[in-house]
């Protein structure tokens, strides 16, 4: 069986994050960040030495890589083997290069299909750039939250990371495979003008009323 899945994508810095872990918390749904799983692919390939843009490289690291991305209570942790890869995915190194390693055709099938197959396990709220449009482009509940540049930079400078944010959203896109992009569906939510604490309560508030059944008339 499928269960629910709950989209959330956005530009990098929207705080999409902290909206998506708070929706997933209230729901008890369990928590998914695909930028994670994008993020610690870059961290392998640079680990390795390899070109984070070279398709072969990334063909010859999917073929031999133990990675497994699993429930852990609320979140998904993600290993490579026993080693525990969340530690290493938000590195200034992997910062730079997560968006070319990211556009790699052979890394987002990879990925999708390990995203699409977390719905067997548990009802998710699923963050990143494709999950309205691609991975899980059935879903009814889908939101795309952005802010202005300005205000996602400010965010990004708070927290303390080295991030060059206009160049990942040009490259992310811009890219062929999966560019982030709106769905036509999503509800395009402002967190420059709202809290996240707001948008949380919005998104549980519409995905409640809709998942209520219609009453049945006796
Ligand atoms: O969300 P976060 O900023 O951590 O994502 C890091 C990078 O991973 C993005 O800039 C993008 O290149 C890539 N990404 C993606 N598709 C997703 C999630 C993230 O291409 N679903």
């Amino acid at each position: 069986m499928l269960h629910p899945v709950i989209c959330i994508d956005g530009p990098a810095a929207s705080g999409k994050s902290t909206v998506a872990r708070l929706v997933a918390h209230d729901l008890h749904y369990v928590y998914v960040d695909t930028g994670a799983m994008y993020r610690a692919f870059t961290f392998l390939t640079l680990e390795a030495g390899h070109d984070p843009s070279s398709r072969s490289r990334m063909k010859q690291l999917l073929e031999k890589v133990d990675f497994h991305a699993e429930i852990a209570g609320q979140e998904i942790a993600l290993r490579q083997g026993k080693r525990d890869l969340g530690p290493h995915t938000r590195l200034p190194e992997v910062n730079a290069a997560v968006s070319p390693v990211s556009a790699l055709p052979e890394l987002r099938e990879y990925l999708v299909n390990l995203q699409r197959k977390l719905r067997l396990s548990a009802p998710l709220v699923m963050e990143g750039r494709d999950i309205g449009t691609v991975v899980c482009s059935d879903s009814p509940f889908k939101y795309f939250i952005d802010a202005c540049p300005t205000v996602r930079a400010e965010r990004r400078k708070k927290q303390g990371e080295k991030d060059n944010l206009a160049a990942r959203d040009k490259l992310d896109s811009s890219r062929s495979a999966a560019p982030l992009l709106r769905a036509a569906d999503a509800q395009l939510l402002d967190s420059g003008k709202n809290d996240a604490r707001s948008l949380a309560d919005q998104i549980v508030r519409d995905v409640r009323t809709r998942s209520t059944p219609a009453p049945t008339v006796p």
